[in-house]
């Protein structure tokens, strides 16, 4: 394949092909979920066609292969992100399951005492948010969080007030998925470590983007979605540091976690067997490696650069509308959120759709940043490897329609 060949990586892609209201789709929700490539398709159908069973501890044919795929899986993700070993490497339902499994486990090793701080930022999803609010109610540990600046980026300032012995634990977006804001997660890492708080990134609009190397990042926790990254939905990842997460104890109780069971007493698994109780996402794990091999063929950097070029023309293009406002900085990452002004984003959005445009209205689930802003939400174009230049005209073209037919 030649270097980015649009056309040929969009035929790996059968939604991309299809009508919506009559309109050739133009698909700009990746920010909320991405489309699956036919390798990853072709993985999931494989597996079910070929060696669907129950893992671990079978001693069948079909039982060691699917064993066997879900480890190689796991492997494919430790070496993606850099992981000194897979075993840091526990599978979720996604990044809402991976935060809530840390916010659940640091609650019960009792890691907060009353008065201690957890430090998020103004830019969280939801998701970033309530499990530590949780996790405070039970604790009696403070929120606080790192506000936001008009251009849509973290005070750092603020941010190194903010922290101080009481911080036990920095937990921060890479990438705001309202905004496009790229985070200096790193160099806030390291500010958070010298004040011996642990650290974790949400990951879920980074992974599809760039490439992570936890180790570079000495995060303790990295969160992700398999869905944001061209894998089907049910399936992500916690990368927790070893150390940390062998010390901590297990959460959810059942088949696989344990060791020996007796009414007596139950022994625990180790990592990463500890925290997967149950039968897991079998096929959603070997999806993902499989969706992790494609982005790794095409190559991050290139992604990163066809998606900059995009997000860079939209911006542009979008900037010349009677009323608009763009949120987030210049540099933002895939994520475009706009308003027209008197034109609610539902309304707008609503129109692109009957034009086969397919974006994100609303408040993105960060109703504080929302609030933040004065708004109730924001139209959001959020852009993939599949995008093309033609699309981002079309959606500036539209935009400029609906807006007529709106005003
Ligand atoms: N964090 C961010 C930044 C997100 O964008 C999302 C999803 O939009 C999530 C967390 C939650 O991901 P999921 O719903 O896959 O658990």
């Amino acid at each position: 394949m030649p270097a980015y060949d649009l056309a040929a990586i969009r035929a790996q892609f059968p939604i991309l092909s299809r009508e919506v209201h009559g309109k050739p789709l133009v698909y700009l929700d990746n920010a909320a979920t991405s489309q699956n490539p036919t390798a990853v398709l072709d993985a999931s159908r494989r597996y079910y066609e070929e060696i669907n069973a129950n893992i671990h501890r079978g001693t069948h044919h079909l039982s060691q292969s699917a064993t066997a795929a879900h480890e190689e899986a796991r492997i494919t993700v430790a070496r993606h992100l850099n992981s000194p070993t897979p075993d840091e490497i526990i599978f979720t339902s996604g990044t809402t399951d991976s935060i809530n499994l840390v916010a659940s486990i640091l609650g019960l090793a009792g890691h907060f005492a009353p008065g201690d701080e957890i430090l998020i930022s103004h830019l969280e999803h939801h998701s970033n948010i309530v499990p530590w609010q949780m996790l405070c109610e039970r604790s009696g540990a403070k929120l606080k969080v790192i506000p936001v600046l008009n251009d849509g980026t973290l005070d750092l300032e603020a941010f190194h007030a903010l922290l101080s012995e009481r911080t036990n634990l920095l937990a921060i977006s890479h990438v705001s998925n309202a905004f496009g804001t790229v985070n200096p997660v790193k160099e806030m890492i390291v500010s958070a470590k010298a004040q011996g708080a642990l650290t974790l990134i949400d990951g879920a609009q980074s992974i599809p983007h760039q490439t992570i190397d936890v180790q570079d990042l000495d995060a303790d926790f990295y969160a992700f979605s398999g869905h944001k990254v061209y894998a089907p939905t049910g399936i992500g990842v916690l990368y927790g540091r070893y150390k940390i997460l062998d010390a901590l104890p297990p959460w959810r109780g059942g088949g696989e976690m344990i060791k020996k069971v007796s009414f007596e007493g139950t022994t625990y698994n180790s990592l990463p067997f500890k925290y997967e109780a149950g039968t897991p996402n079998i096929e959603g794990a070997i999806a993902l490696a499989a969706a992790l091999n494609w982005i790794n063929d095409l190559g991050l950097d290139a992604i990163h650069d066809h998606e900059a070029a995009l997000i860079q023309q939209a911006a542009a293009a979008l900037s010349t509308l009677d009323g608009i406002q763009l949120y987030g900085p210049s540099d933002r990452a895939a994520s475009l959120s706009f308003n027209l002004e008197g034109i609610h984003h539902y309304d707008l959005g609503t129109l692109l759709d009957q034009m086969g445009i397919a974006v994100r209205t609303g408040h993105h689930c960060c109703q504080p940043l929302m609030d933040r802003f004065g708004i109730t939400g924001t139209i959001r174009a959020s852009f993939a490897a599949y995008n093309t230049a033609e699309e981002v005209s079309q959606l500036a073209a539209a935009v400029e329609k609906a807006a007529s037919m709106l005003r």
